[in-house]
């Protein structure tokens, strides 16, 4: 009789435990940043954690590199550099990142979409697929695009400057009937302090030889997925440029210009 007890305690356990791993799906959707937006706009180029250690946070997501060299790209668990160049290479996982935002893709949401004119239309085209304006989506689109207009930015040195007067010099690829896949996410406005409140995307071809951050594009076809993220989990910088920095001037209007 002890020893059926036993058993039974035994399998409650291991049931106890396994539910408490998969049960619970949506502690999966978790966005982990590395540092906050506002800090790159104030010139906090220095990388504060490396690719290996932001792989483990995800498979998926978007940033740059130590003295913001140029725009990251995180697909399929593969780690992506779109340098100021416009060549798109596989940094080493040694190399640090001073911004970047991580998810475990898991689709949601999908749909097709054909004929989009451009990033605006793009835009109101994925805001009717959100079920709520107050929540992180992380956001893949792939597909064939008539248009792709990217930037990337060149890598900085100490003293380093504004990243408005960065993207006054910053190098504007066009792209014609490309395929391939747009990587990023939605914020919500409470997010605006420590990101970009709305759409925040980055391009990778299906071949991996073009790239950037997106200012404009059009759609022949492609689909949407998008993960809602229910979670989020920030990395505060350790270094001097961080912890010395006033955030006090950084204003939504900047960073829009900045980045949009
Ligand atoms: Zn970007």
């Amino acid at each position: 009789m002890k020893k059926y007890v036993k058993v039974l305690l035994v399998c409650f356990i291991v049931c106890a435990l396994l539910t408490g791993c998969t049960g619970n799906t949506r502690a999966q959707d978790i966005l982990y940043q590395v540092s906050t937006l506002d800090a790159l706009m104030q010139g906090v180029y220095d990388g504060e954690l490396t690719l290996e250690e932001l792989l483990q946070h995800g498979d998926f997501g978007i940033g740059t590199f130590d003295a913001l060299d140029g725009e990251m790209v995180i697909l399929d668990g593969t780690v992506y550099q779109v340098l100021s160049s416009g060549e798109v290479v596989q940094p080493d996982l040694s190399v640090t990142t001073p911004f970047a935002m991580i998810t475990q893709f898991n689709t949601d949401i999908q749909s097709d979409v054909s004929s989009v004119s451009d990033y605006n239309k793009l835009q109101e085209t994925i805001g009717s697929l959100l079920p709520s304006q107050n929540e992180i989506y992380a956001i893949e689109i792939h597909g064939t695009f008539s248009y792709i207009e990217a930037r990337s930015v060149p890598s900085q040195t100490e003293p380093y400057p504004l990243l408005s007067e960065v993207t006054e010099e910053q190098t504007v690829f066009e792209y014609k009937d490309v395929t391939g896949t747009l990587v990023g996410y939605w914020c919500p406005e409470y997010l605006s302090g420590i990101n970009l409140a709305g759409y925040h995307l980055h391009f990778l071809s299906e071949d991996y030889t073009m790239g950037g951050h997106l200012l404009e594009c059009s759609i022949e076809n492609a689909a949407i997925s998008i993960n809602t993220v229910t979670q989020f989990q920030m990395l505060i910088p350790q270094n001097e440029y961080f912890l010395q920095t006033d955030f006090g001037d950084v204003t939504e209007q900047e960073k829009q210009n900045v980045e949009q």
